[in-house]
């Protein structure tokens, strides 16, 4: 369902650290860097040219950003059924606590609340194990009984029942172990601790639910269980809808009443028609309203300030079809969108020239729009940990009749950027200077025409053969989906077009990205994998297929190498050229795969290349980077907007400011923004 869909964890561009020379100089005052616990580094990104909206975009942008902040225990909950709960009980010994809070105790207890509100939950946001507290269970009773009971959310329980109902929640490791199972051959509802089934309901009783509702011939079926919670009752599945008057009407109702403020400032008909749309499919839940928004809200090209606000990617969802909330309020960055839209206005020529087998080729590239944005707030399932680029809306036919809306958030990944100067990365990690002095004058823009490549190209090319059921590849969808994405991106950014069309300044600065991405398929991503464990993410395992792959077929000509220096392991490609007509190979076996809906072949890839991690060279990856001191993990804090009303309330100016810290934006979401916690 939304493997079409994509983005690209934050974490990979995390990992590209470099130490580039980003284009723009930013001001040397701004602190990116705002908070560093566990495996997290919280940092915070600036929204450049603000101050160039008209007042009544910034008004728009201001009521959807209180839209989107107002949305956000909608995840929490989802995420998990005990989160709010654990979440108000945890902040409310946090806010009152009067022992020491230089004690290990109190630091430990610290930490994994900073976990959970990263995570939006007691699982971790990528790996979605559930966390292991560091602080003891006596410490939280004693501090739950410490703290104002009325504070607490007893919902009719006594303080001691409660304790007792989350303590196992909290500390049990073996209690709703893991947010999102996805161990083949188990049952992937039962054994999962998501919120988005419950009662009960077994895998196949909801797989049969379905199928029961859809009927193969409608050429045009709507995202069957995208705003649901599926459940048991008198032993019938039944749903129960996200909407006001649902499941969640708290704060759904909040957000349509801001949506319908938003609305009094729209740009446009086309704009003022999307949000309307949107405050009706949030009124009646009904799935067809959401796909008339969403090929309204595709087709506004014109407006310069955009939104996402709703339930969308279901990678939560161990069946692929709950959409988890989520909204980024953005507006377009003018200058830069030049480049997506060089890109755009030639994607039948990169069509055409792919190197797969014609019959998988569409004759007709449509609606592929193409845009870099500015984020202006992050919010759910794109909050703390956000994505890089967006390509939206996930229903295929929709995308097969109307295209989709591509982006790319540049202020992203300008933070990641600035804040990674100097980290000691690619001094460790990239075998010699002149590689070096290759990606510190590439690496941003190559890795941010990667981005664009593989959102607005990579992810609508090719087509399915007729017949053939675009749910064929089954667990394994995710992952090729994102490997033929990526093997468009890698293969054109080597392809001279990109200096013909000005896009690129030197025919050799693909070789920064190619570096890199080998680099991190093969080595550094496996440092978020911990000793023992497999790769699961499908982002994962989609660079480490290509890159293994490239690395053993090129093996006899010696393409790229993996040499030892100083008993440390480096990745030395030999032979660019041949590297990008390695990645072409791959490309044309793909996307025969995914058009012919060649399970086995698809299955037997990601088993051989993307899954099973090398020891020895995971054990060396680990220890070096312990000295680094580098976060696998980052998110952001959101700025503040703030509004100017004159006499009559109507908005004159909104001001943005940046100081916030991580404690005390939670802190004040959860107390400003908890339509759901009592
Ligand atoms: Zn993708």
């Amino acid at each position: 369902m939304s493997f079409f869909n994509k983005f690209i964890p934050s974490a990979m561009i995390a990992l590209s650290i470099t130490s580039c020379n980003t284009p723009e100089k930013q001001n040397e005052d701004f602190n990116y860097n705002v908070d560093r616990f566990a495996d997290i580094e919280v940092l915070r990104y600036k929204v450049p040219e603000f101050d160039s909206l008209s007042v009544k975009q910034k008004a728009l942008v201001y009521y959807l950003t209180e839209a989107a902040i107002t949305g956000r225990d909608i995840l929490w909950d989802q995420n998990g059924k005990y989160n709010l709960r654990i979440r108000q009980t945890l902040e409310e010994i946090y806010k009152n606590f009067n022992g020491d809070k230089t004690s290990a105790e109190f630091k430990a207890f610290e930490k994994y609340l900073k976990q959970i509100w990263f995570a939006n939950g007691i699982h971790h946001h990528y790996s979605t194990d559930k966390f292991v507290p560091e602080f003891s269970a006596e410490f939280f009773a004693t501090q739950v009984k410490a703290v104002n009971a009325d504070n607490l959310p007893l919902n009719g329980q006594s303080v001691d029942e409660l304790i007792a109902e989350l303590t196992p929640v909290i500390f049990d490791p073996t209690i709703m172990a893991k947010r999102v199972n996805q161990a083949e051959g188990e049952d992937l509802i039962l054994t999962s601790a998501n919120n988005l089934y419950d009662g009960g309901v077994t895998q196949a009783e909801v797989e049969a639910y379905f199928a029961s509702l859809k009927n193969p011939a409608d050429t045009t079926p709507i995202s069957y269980g995208l705003n649901s919670r599926k459940v048991k009752k008198d032993g019938k599945v039944i749903e129960e809808i996200y909407k006001v008057g649902g499941l969640y009407s708290d704060a759904i109702s909040r957000i349509v009443s801001l949506l319908e403020k938003a609305a009094n400032y729209a740009e446009n008909e086309a704009q003022l028609n999307t949000i309307n749309k949107l405050v009706e499919y949030y009124k009646t839940g009904d799935l067809r309203q959401f796909d008339e928004y969403s090929i309204l809200w595709l087709q506004d090209t014109a407006s310069q300030v955009d939104f996402i606000n709703g339930f969308i990617e279901s990678y939560g969802d161990p069946l692929g079809m709950t959409g988890a909330w989520e909204s980024i309020v953005n507006f377009k960055n003018q200058a830069a969108s030049q480049r997506t839209e060089i890109i755009s206005a030639n994607a039948q020529w990169f069509e055409d020239h792919s190197p797969i087998d014609s019959r998988f080729k569409k004759e007709e590239v449509k609606g592929v729009s193409a845009k870099v944005i500015t984020a202006a707030i992050l919010s759910g399932d794109a909050y703390p940990a956000t994505p890089i680029g967006i390509n939206l809306p996930n229903s295929n036919w929709i995308r097969a009749q109307y295209g989709s809306k591509s982006v790319t958030i540049e202020n992203i990944t300008q933070a990641y950027d600035a804040a990674s100067q100097g980290n000691g990365f690619n001094e460790e990690f990239v075998i010699d200077e002149p590689t070096r002095e290759l990606m510190a004058k590439y690496l941003f823009i190559t890795d941010n025409l990667h981005t664009d490549l593989h959102e607005c190209l990579g992810h609508g090319s090719g087509k399915l053969l007729p017949g053939v059921d675009p749910d064929a590849l089954k667990a394994h969808s995710s992952t090729l989906e994102e490997t033929r994405a990526d093997l468009f991106a890698l293969y054109y950014l080597a392809d001279p077009k990109l200096v013909e069309l000005g896009l690129l300044d030197d025919p050799e600065a693909y070789k920064a990205e190619y570096y890199k991405y080998m680099l991190n398929g093969m080595m550094t991503q496996l440092m978020r994998i911990e000793p023992g464990k497999d790769v699961e993410e499908a982002h994962m395992r989609n660079r480490k297929l290509i890159a293994e792959w490239a690395y053993e077929h090129g093996k006899d000509e010696g393409v790229v190498a993996l040499d030892t220096i100083n008993g440390k392991t480096y990745i030395r490609i030999k032979d660019y050229d041949k590297l990008r007509s390695l990645f072409g190979e791959l490309l044309h076996e793909i996307q025969r795969i995914k058009s012919e809906g060649d399970y086995e072949a698809g299955k037997n890839l990601v088993e051989k290349y993307a899954i099973k991690v090398d020891p020895k060279l995971h054990a060396e990856i680990l220890e070096r980077y312990s000295h680094l001191d580098i976060a696998p993990y980052k998110g952001f804090v959101n700025p503040i907007y703030t509004p100017v009303f004159d006499e009559n309330g109507e908005i004159t100016d909104v001001t943005v400011t940046y100081g916030e810290g991580y404690i005390e934006q939670m802190l004040r979401y959860s107390r400003d923004y908890s339509p759901l916690t009592k």
